[in-house]
């Protein structure tokens, strides 16, 4: 995904990642501003949320851009949480257009998303081929991180741990993932760039790849550093 974005804190609506901000992921999609690989956003996005009435969020994906989707906006104004998390994908040259190889991925309570490129060859011994769903290398990272979280490990170490092995192998690597589990949210910046937002920390910290509106609040997040976010309070630590 090439720019993607996350809210953590009192229930919100889908929106307020897409379509209510000036520089929304909508906006982003086709005018992102900080960008550094790729001009737009137009392979697919993705959206994921939680809700009372399931144990597992809700994930909606698509492979055509987000502004050609016309039944979005409604959605995302009602779709409320207080865990969302979004993407706007443009594909890395090689890598297929379709919903499997788009974020957010899901596995039990968790959903991933991945902006940046890696060689699939990086994280090949961490994942189990018949757990990737996408020859994309997003969905490579996506399995290799599930597999950890399913064996036990936190979320911010696992994220931690996945990212350091795949860029010690290849060092060309951008690993900017983003994660949430419903309760916590965890990031890396690892060669793209990555903003954070505590501007009401009472109501909850924003997470994207670069800001979504003009506001001053925005925070640029060192790069080869994890942020943990839950209510416990928001810390950014160097990988
Ligand atoms: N490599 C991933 C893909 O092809 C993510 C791309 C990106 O961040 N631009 O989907």
């Amino acid at each position: 995904m090439c720019r993607h974005a996350a809210w953590l804190g009192v229930p919100r609506a889908l929106a307020s990642l897409i379509h209510e901000p000036g520089h929304g992921l909508l906006r982003q999609s086709y005018v992102p501003r900080l960008q550094r690989h790729g001009m737009v956003n137009a392979d697919g996005f993705g959206a994921g949320w939680y809700d009372p009435a399931r144990a597992e969020p809700v994930r909606y994906r698509r492979t055509v851009p987000v502004w050609a989707d016309a039944n979005l906006p409604a959605l995302a104004q009602t779709a409320r949480s207080g865990c969302l998390l979004a993407a706007v994908r443009s594909a890395s040259a090689g890598m297929p257009i379709e919903e499997t190889a788009t974020a957010p991925f899901t596995d039990g309570p968790w959903l991933l998303s991945h902006n940046g490129r890696v060689a699939r060859q990086a994280v090949r011994e961490l994942a189990d081929p018949g757990d990737v769903e996408s020859t994309c290398d997003s969905a490579w990272v996506a399995a290799a991180v599930f597999a950890r979280l399913r064996a036990g490990r936190p979320l911010g170490d696992t994220l931690a741990e996945v990212v350091t092995h795949a860029g010690t192998k290849d060092p060309e690597g951008r690993l900017n993932l983003l994660a949430c589990d419903g309760t916590s949210l965890a990031a890396t910046a690892w060669g793209e760039t990555l903003f954070l937002n505590l501007d009401n920390p009472d109501d909850g910290v924003l997470v994207a790849s670069e800001p979504l509106d003009d506001r001053p609040g925005w925070q640029a997040v060192p790069d080869r550093s994890l942020i943990l976010a839950s209510p416990g309070g928001v810390r950014v630590q160097p990988l």
